[in-house]
Formats: C-alpha cells, structure tokens, sequence
C-alpha cells in the first residue's frame, strides 16, 4: 500500500506500514529534539543527526480543543464544520515529550499514563486527495 500524502513528511519516516517520529539528536551531547533542529539549545553544536523517535508512548497532559484554531492552522474547515480534537503531550519511549492530536476527543477515555501508539489521520482535502498528519491513539491492548 503506498504511504498516506503527508502536511509534514519530514517529521514522519516508515517502516514498513508503521509511522514513526523523526527528531534530531545531537552529535555532541546526545540531547534529542522534536521537531528536528539544526543546532543543539544545551550545547550550541551544529551536527545534528536523524533520529528516530518510535511510534509508541503514554500521555502526560492532554487537553480538549473545541473551537477552531487561529492560522497556520489550515485544515479547511470552518468554525461551522470544525469538530473538537484532543490535543496532548505525549512521552515517548525515548523519554522526549512531544505535543500531538490525538484521535480521542472524549474526557471520559483520556488518562493521564495510558498507553498510545502513533498513526496518521486525514487532516485536508486538497485537488490531489487527502493530506494527513500524524496523531496517537490509544495503544491497542498487546
Ligand atoms: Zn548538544
């Protein structure tokens, strides 16, 4: 199956049919970032390197959004057709937290620790199809 057409392909790399997040991680002091950074913040190097991020992580804070959000946003929808989205901080594997959509957009089934896995979601419609962007959801139970 070819991949979904992405907002943002450099922040997402596969394997196989799996999405994974793609950070930076610094040649120097091994700090890692999301998104990717040119230059490391802790110790000012300039030699970053592609890192791979994993597609799994649990939730640290999450919150509803429900109005729609002010540009860049971009999705295409209208204050009439916006439907509400959870957003959160999501805690990789690798210990970095990254914010994220989340396919949940129900309190009753957001925990602060459960497990979530990333996937990708439709996110516009453009002349060429659908474009998508990355999102987690809640990990299927292993
Ligand atoms: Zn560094």
């Amino acid at each position: 199956m070819p991949h979904p057409v992405l907002a943002s392909p450099d922040l997402i790399r596969f394997e196989g049919d799996t999405p994974h997040l793609v950070g930076s991680r610094c040649n120097e002091c091994g700090e890692v970032y999301f998104p990717a950074t040119d230059s490391c913040t802790r110790c000012t190097a300039t030699r970053m390197s592609p890192h791979d991020l994993g597609h799994r992580g649990t939730l640290w804070s999450w919150t509803i959004q429900g109005f729609l959000p002010k540009a860049p946003y971009n999705s295409g929808e209208t204050a009439e057709t916006f439907q509400p989205y959870g957003v959160g901080y999501v805690e990789l594997d690798s210990g970095i937290k990254v914010e994220s959509r989340l396919t949940v957009a129900d309190e009753a089934k957001l925990q602060i620790g459960m497990p979530l896995e990333l996937t990708l979601i439709p996110y516009r419609r453009t002349d060429d199809g659908e474009v998508h962007t990355f999102a987690f959801r809640p990990a299927a139970s292993a």
